[in-house]
């Protein structure tokens, strides 16, 4: 068994400190019925507790370091740029290398605005939208999460689902009211929406790919009926890609699947590690954020230059043949775990969109968030604990898909096979 003494003495303390002794509620291992783990360092794939234990890491921190982690390339640019001034209020030139390499990599972005998180990005695109549009009324997925601003936090996934508060107190609900949720991949209830609600619709917003309820992609054809139902309504549609931006693919997911939206929000990879999100789309809307136009939205630390240089050196050092790699290692990691579940009768239903992939234990396919709650948790929780033993470090939730970076090695994917393989073994 692995010595988690240290990382006991810290959470004893942190409970004190901070609520349930965490700046992010996922981080808290409540549903898998852990205490959280401390990390003192990472390198690589690899992440290393104040313990002393080693983990192959398939977090990445929610998914930003696709480089894995302290990249050279990454940690030397940010030393040479921290000597120089972190921040200084005043625009920089990285901003502009940066905002150029994203609008010529994401399809739908002509111009674009840093901001500090993805809920910054999902909060103000929603508001552009609505500016734009003169209409109030937003229309959200089930299980869909676009971060913890007011219209956004109703029937969201990620840590909202995995806790089970699905509507938070202290939303108003004359907010609230605004939102209209439907399941994913149901396009007869968004028909339906729009039937009754057309002229009021703002904005649709959706991940292209879902990844806060595990892994859901859309069906065939879902994203090109919205992409035409939202055209015809004069409805802004935003991608919420601040997970699959640069995670899916080369492109995103909307060059992926080959739908372009209006207006599309990033955060997490083109961040590197540090805070960053943004939002972009058609010159048209954009134009209307202030300073050219009457939408206000600002930062004192947007775009500073030491997160610009992370995500500058980050999605630069993502080619092609990068995103190639990462798949190869994820159709290893699929294929092991398909022998390995099948060898120990454990159900399973995987679920893919480029390098982004999930595993739910069902036998029954994962549409939506209805379908992703019948998956077995509690074999989840005692395969999580499990796998934590063997050193592999995995989302601790159900709803959460996996990470893998440039870093990890087929070495590292044939461990975790060969100790899922143990894991099913003792838990079935
Ligand atoms: N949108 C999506 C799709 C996300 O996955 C997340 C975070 N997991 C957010 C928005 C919110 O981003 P942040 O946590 O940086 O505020």
């Amino acid at each position: 068994m692995k010595n988690f003494n240290r990382s006991s003495e810290a959470y004893k303390k942190a409970v004190q400190l901070m609520p349930g002794g965490v700046n992010s509620p996922v981080r808290a291992f409540k549903s898998v019925g852990m205490d959280p783990i401390f990390m003192e360092k990472g390198k690589g794939s690899k992440m290393y507790d104040v313990d002393g234990n080693e983990f192959i890491d398939y977090v990445l921190s929610y998914g930003p370091l696709i480089l894995g982690h302290a990249d050279e390339k990454v940690t030397e640019a940010l030393k040479s740029v921290t000597e120089r001034g972190t921040s200084f209020g005043t625009p920089t030139e990285i901003e502009n290398k940066l905002a150029e390499l994203v609008i010529e990599r994401v399809p739908s972005i002509e111009m674009l605005r840093m901001v500090n998180s993805g809920t910054e990005a999902t909060m103000s695109a929603l508001r552009v939208a609505r500016g734009y549009t003169g209409r109030d009324k937003i229309l959200k997925f089930e299980g869909n999460y676009h971060g913890h601003g007011d219209s956004l936090l109703i029937k969201a996934g990620s840590g909202v689902a995995t806790l089970g508060l699905p509507d938070s107190p202290g939303v108003p609900e004359s907010i609230a009211q605004n939102t209209i949720t439907v399941p994913y991949n149901d396009m007869e209830s968004v028909r339906y929406v729009f039937e009754q609600y057309g002229d009021d619709l703002a904005a649709v917003i959706m991940e292209p790919v879902s990844g806060n309820m595990g892994v859901v992609p859309p069906n065939e054809g879902f994203l090109k009926e919205l992409r035409t139902l939202t055209e015809d309504n004069g409805t802004v549609l935003i991608f919420d890609e601040v997970m699959t931006g640069f995670r899916v693919g080369y492109h995103s997911a909307q060059g992926h699947y080959g739908v372009t939206p209006d207006m599309t929000c990033l955060g997490k990879v083109i961040g590197g590690g540090l805070p960053v999100g943004a939002y972009g789309g058609k010159r048209e809307i954009m134009e209307r954020v202030a300073p050219v136009g009457d939408i206000y939205q600002a930062g004192t630390l947007s775009g500073n230059p030491l997160a610009m240089t992370a995500g500058y050196e980050t999605i630069s050092s993502m080619t092609k043949e990068a995103y190639e790699s990462i798949n190869q290692k994820v159709d290893r990691l699929i294929e092991g775990y398909t022998k390995a579940t099948e060898k120990h009768n454990i159900p399973l239903t995987v679920n893919r969109a480029g390098s982004m992939v999930g595993f739910f234990f069902t036998n029954e396919p994962v549409i939506n968030f209805e379908t992703a709650n019948q998956s077995d948790l509690d074999l989840f929780t005692r395969y999580y604990q499990g796998m934590i033993q063997e050193g592999i470090y995995l989302p601790p939730s159900q709803f959460e898909g996996l990470f893998l970076s440039v870093k990890h090695t087929d070495e590292d994917i044939d461990q975790t096979i060969a100790a899922a393989e143990k894991v099913f073994a003792e838990i079935k």
